[in-house]
């Protein structure tokens, strides 16, 4: 006779609770498989995904291309380290930089390393190549922000939870108030001003989406007084806002090659999250030869990245994301999303508003920021089969994995509008 000894949903919060460091506040569900855009608990119930992972999950979960790459390259090579080279590296290189149109890639982990090496390179270029004194480079951020959670990167974070008792900080840099262009006009007229570091949507902040023109003024702004333009895509990047880049304008998505009359490009690209479709992590920072050739050998490294095994992990995740025509999925279910949702706030006390662009967006709940409201609709969701998850108090991020089906989208609206309609606060 079978004997089920699988624990229940309460006793593997327990064993996390206890056992585990507290550094999270995970909604009650525990999950145990993925498919596609869906997700399965450990009593075996179904729900759509409306996170994705913070967005890693792009190509949905357990993308079977993903996992195939990943299964024979870990039947094969895991890691040599950087200290040899490997057969799949130089592919991967060749493929991303090619993607993204530019020379070169540095490729990490996680998305704060990734952010980590592109202010380093910053700095670096700035000293080697702009003449700036030594120790006095500036990297202009804006409030808000959301880039990770590395001693040096909370240096410049306004999130109080993140940066409480954790100094001393890092300093060079300087905190403008985000979507804002006469700021950073004045920001730029500070002395030695390496480069700006921004998120062209802030993810964590709520789905802050700027101007339209916001991202490319900024850039042309920053590049014509010398410093770098720092695009941190590691949410926004990989087809999530319904472009290949959030900073993409007028691109072509079939060959996902930028179109040099499209007016701009980030000196530095961040990429993170979706890049390994969430099978593992990988991280990148892309630039030109002038830029990427200031790190010489022995400057900057990490154990794991560019190791083989994220190398096709990558190579595979991006292959869908042109494949199953991401980018425009997104573009079209956004436009939906957006349109049935606002249906919905203008019949509802309980929503302020949606916005957002692509499959990243965010409902803004009629409660202060305090309050457990957004928190609440979020169990509610999950009881009715969806999982989201407040962001900053009374906001709320919808982002499901890209893959969905229109029918699955109006699936889902529908699960949201039933439980906004029930709602008792
Ligand atoms: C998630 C995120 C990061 C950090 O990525 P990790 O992999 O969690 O270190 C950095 N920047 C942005 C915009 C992000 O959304």
């Amino acid at each position: 006779m079978m004997i089920d000894t699988k624990k229940t949903s309460e006793e593997l919060i327990a064993i996390e609770e206890k056992h585990g460091a507290h550094n999270y506040h995970p909604l009650p569900v525990v999950l145990s498989k993925g498919e596609g855009v869906h997700v399965w608990d450990v009593e075996g119930k179904h729900y759509y995904d409306f996170l994705s992972a913070y967005s890693a999950v792009n190509q949905g979960h357990c993308h079977p291309k993903i996992v195939n790459a990943m299964k024979l390259q870990v039947e094969t090579l895991t890691l040599t380290s950087r200290a040899f080279y490997n057969d799949v590296l130089g592919e991967y290189e060749e493929y991303v930089t090619n993607f993204f149109d530019y020379d070169k890639v540095l490729p990490m982990n996680t998305g704060a390393e990734a952010v980590e090496t592109a202010i380093k390179l910053c700095r670096k270029y700035a000293y080697e190549k702009k003449g700036i004194a030594e120790d006095q480079a500036t990297i202009i951020v804006c409030e808000g922000n959301f880039h990770g959670r590395t001693t040096t990167i909370v240096s410049f974070s306004d999130d109080m939870n993140a940066r409480d008792n954790f100094g001393p900080f890092t300093p060079g840099f300087v905190s403008i108030p985000y979507n804002d262009l006469n700021a950073l006009e004045e920001a730029l007229k500070l002395p030695n001003v390496a480069g700006m570091l921004v998120e062209p949507i802030q993810g964590e902040a709520g789905v802050f989406t700027p101007d339209e023109d916001y991202i490319e003024r900024a850039c042309n702004m920053v590049q014509a007084a010398g410093g770098l333009f720092i695009a941190d895509e590691v949410q926004t990047g990989v087809a999530r806002t319904g472009r290949l880049l959030a900073v993409c304008k007028g691109c072509n998505c079939e060959t996902l090659k930028c179109d040099s009359k499209a007016g701009f490009k980030p000196d530095v690209l961040i990429l993170g999250k979706a890049l390994s479709g969430g099978a593992y992590p990988v991280s990148a920072v892309l630039s030109n030869d002038d830029i990427m050739m200031v790190i010489k050998p022995g400057q900057h490294g990490s154990t794991f990245g560019g190791n083989p095994v994220a190398a096709k992990v990558a190579i595979a995740a991006l292959e869908v994301v042109r494949e199953e025509n991401l980018a425009e999925r997104a573009e079209k279910l956004g436009i939906i999303f957006r349109a049935e949702i606002q249906k919905l706030v203008d019949e509802s006390d309980l929503l302020v508003k949606v916005r957002g662009k692509g499959l990243l967006n965010a409902i803004v709940i009629n409660d202060t920021e305090d309050s457990s409201t957004a928190w609440d609709l979020c169990i509610k969701l999950r009881d009715n089969g969806l999982l989201a998850k407040p962001t900053h108090g009374n906001i709320i991020r919808f982002a499901p994995p890209l893959v969905m089906t229109e029918e699955q989208l109006h699936e889902c609206i529908a699960i949201i509008r039933k439980t906004v309609k029930e709602f008792k606060k």
